[in-house]
């Protein structure tokens, strides 16, 4: 009785939640590396939700800073524990919705280790791409008496501006003549969890074919592995395509222009424009400006479709705890605070039918019978 429709519309509450599209933002502290000699630490203090820094001398006063997100991680959650609140939006991508989720921070901050995991990867280590996609598959299983899907995948990689396909068989190939959105990648057709580790490995492998010429290409380009789903309900034959893109970003250190010149010059000035198009873009989707800036990086061209108010967006910031990368912390601290105010409007499924008002009704009229009980 009463107990029950207290649930039920606890329930549709989160599910109402959970449909408003707005931009989550988890932050994620890297431990101390192995061997690491000076363990001082930059965070002064954090909980589930806040984490504060020691901002040293050198940038003013001594003193602290503390920053709010949806989720805080410390050092030692496991990469378990860190996709646990991402499971929802695996089961949303099923139900059609765009999603995207980003891994942010500087050059050894630990997005790599969020979205593929360490060197050696074993059960318990492997990263957000793997557990997504393991996600996706056990639940399209669970569903298959009502839903038939197809997945499909592309992964590409976004070097100065120019997209490569680090599915295709040989050579580079740059999207430019093809649609702006839809780059002329690859897409290949998976069915298991385990084709898609193959698919990844082979991605990895030219990705670093490329960087032998220049040493870790791969922190100065974004890499994008893009998971495509479509399902068919079996009963009404009805349609239903979502979409995600789990991005591993460029690191986002800022070089010294006093310092760097010529392809490393060039390179930074890549990296720095296209993260902060993604800045603008979250940050001009939240004011509801009718101008949305997609078109000043290929990044942001790229997922159009997967960010703003119909689709669900997350992204990871990732931050060292060593004092002397105090600096870059606070910036990608400030650059994830800007990015999680937003509040974008409510997500919208890429079909017809059951939304968030229909939802709201439900909530309405359980109120109603909660009230009535007492
Ligand atoms: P990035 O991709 O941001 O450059 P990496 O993911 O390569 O950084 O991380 C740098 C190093 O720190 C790697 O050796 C990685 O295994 C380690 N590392 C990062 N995050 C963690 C973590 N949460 N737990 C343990 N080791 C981590
Ligand atoms: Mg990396």
């Amino acid at each position: 009785g009463y107990q029950r429709v207290l649930e039920e519309n606890r329930k549709l509450y989160n599910q109402v939640q959970d449909l408003k599209g707005s931009i989550r933002v988890y932050c994620r502290v890297r431990p101390f590396l192995p061997g690491q000699a000076n363990r001082v630490n930059a965070v002064d203090h954090m909980d589930e939700g806040s984490i504060t820094i020691i901002t040293p001398s050198k940038y003013g006063k001594d003193g602290r800073k503390s920053f709010t997100f949806n989720r805080v991680f410390g050092p030692y959650v496991t990469q378990e524990e860190v996709f646990a609140d991402t499971q929802p939006l695996i089961r949303s991508v099923l139900d059609g919705y765009n999603v995207c989720i980003f891994a942010y921070g500087q050059t050894g901050s630990g997005k790599t280790h969020t979205m593929t995991g360490p060197k050696e990867l074993t059960p318990e280590s492997v990263g957000v791409n793997y557990r997504a996609l393991g996600d996706l598959f056990f639940i399209s299983e669970q569903r298959k008496d009502s839903f038939s899907y197809e997945v499909s995948v592309q992964m590409i990689e976004i070097y100065n501006e120019q997209v490569r396909d680090l599915l295709a068989a040989d050579e580079i190939r740059n999207s430019s003549q093809k649609g702006l959105n839809v780059p002329d990648a690859n897409v290949v057709p998976v069915s298991s969890t385990s084709d898609v580790i193959n698919l990844m490995n082979l991605g990895q492998k030219n990705r670093a074919v490329s960087s032998t010429a220049m040493n870790d290409r791969s922190s100065r380009s974004h890499s994008c592995l893009t998971v495509h789903v479509q399902g068919r309900e079996l009963a009404s034959g009805t349609i239903i395509r979502g979409c995600m893109h789990l991005v591993d970003l460029a690191g986002s250190e800022r070089v010294d222009k006093s310092e760097v010149v010529g392809d490393r010059l060039k390179e930074a000035q890549h990296i720095n424009k296209s993260l902060s198009a993604l800045g603008d873009v979250i940050s001009s989707l939240s004011q509801k400006n009718s101008h949305v800036p997609y078109r000043n990086s290929k990044l942001t061209q790229l997922l159009q479709d997967s960010l703003g108010g119909q689709a669900k967006t997350l992204m990871f910031i990732h931050i060292s705890p060593e004092p002397d990368a105090v600096g870059e912390t606070l910036s990608t601290l400030k650059f994830a605070e800007r990015v999680s105010t937003v509040e974008l409007g409510a997500a919208r499924v890429n079909k017809d039918g059951a939304d968030v008002k229909e939802l709201k009704e439900q909530i309405a009229s359980l109120k109603a019978a909660l009230a009535r009980k007492e």
